[in-house]
């Protein structure tokens, strides 16, 4: 749920890129040259939908009883598979430029983690298996970390609203604007540590559709235990902070505006686990 800014590359500027690094296999570099303006048009349905959170609504190929069903044009889902594999991913090839730009983007963190992990590489939002017509598509093509990595979920994809996880190009601002990951602060005692308990609590303005999908991106990408582990390891060191800060004598408040709130402050952007973490602390501060 981090904004990411839509890709300056275009599907054309990809696909010409991608057609100029296949030497040695005319077959289906012809094929590719054929197809281009049909896979280019793509582009357009692809953000109007992705732009209102309807990419659910485009079906995956058809693939009964056919392991390389024709996808679009002249090009079977195997040659966009190859498009992808061989002439866009590799450094060596003039579309590993458009790749490696997509992945540097993101500048270290991960959009659906919201930063906790590092991007090692592209993932395709819808995924390739089921949707090839994508595969080299810069808007479907998002850098992620090891742990969010979508292509490793058995190629998961919504085919209801509710379902869709946040697009970081694409979706509405209220997603990365407004708060809708909260935390609670449960004291330890004795033995046990004290923990952090995320959950969601999206704005009771927002659809039930929106409500849903912030719900479902929380719990399959597991942020509630992500985060909580993220906070905790913070956490030995702000008690001990409140500790000598009560020690010496300050009250709540003091400690409040000069220990937590800077630390709301400081947070990211609103759904950043940091947020939750501060204003959970803020609550149970006593
Ligand atoms: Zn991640």
């Amino acid at each position: 749920m981090m904004r990411l800014s839509k890709p300056k590359y275009s599907f054309k500027k990809t696909i010409e890129a991608c057609k100029a690094g296949i030497t040695g296999n005319p077959s289906l570099r012809d094929k590719l040259l054929a197809s281009a303006s049909d896979l280019e048009a793509l582009e357009v349905q692809y953000l109007d939908l992705a732009d209102i959170g309807r990419l659910y609504m485009i079906p995956p190929i058809n693939t009964d009883g056919n392991k390389d069903p024709r996808v679009i044009c002249i090009l079977n889902k195997s040659h966009l598979v190859q498009i992808y594999d061989q002439y866009f991913v590799p450094k060596s090839k003039p579309a590993g430029k458009i790749y490696n730009a997509l992945l540097n983007a993101a500048k270290e963190k991960c959009p659906f983690c919201g930063g906790i992990g590092t991007p090692r590489n592209l993932d395709h939002f819808l995924p390739k298996a089921h949707f090839p017509q994508f595969a080299v598509l810069p808007l479907n093509l998002v850098p992620v970390c090891r742990d969010c990595n979508m292509d490793g979920k058995g190629h998961a994809f919504a085919t209801n609203a509710e379902d869709q996880i946040i697009h970081p190009y694409a979706d509405d601002g209220r997603f990365f604007l407004e708060q809708w990951i909260f935390a609670t602060y449960h004291e330890g005692n004795g033995a046990k540590p004290g923990e952090f308990e995320y959950y969601t609590l999206p704005p009771d303005n927002w659809s039930a559709v929106d409500k849903a999908r912030v719900k479902n991106h929380f719990k399959d990408f597991n942020l509630a235990k992500r985060y909580g582990t993220k906070a905790g390891q913070r956490l030995g060191t702000e008690l001990l902070q409140i500790k000598n800060m009560k020690q010496i004598g300050f009250d709540r408040e003091i400690i409040k505006s000069i220990l937590l709130q800077p630390g709301v402050d400081a947070a990211p952007f609103a759904n950043h686990w940091q947020m939750g973490m501060y204003q959970a602390l803020m609550h149970t501060i006593h």
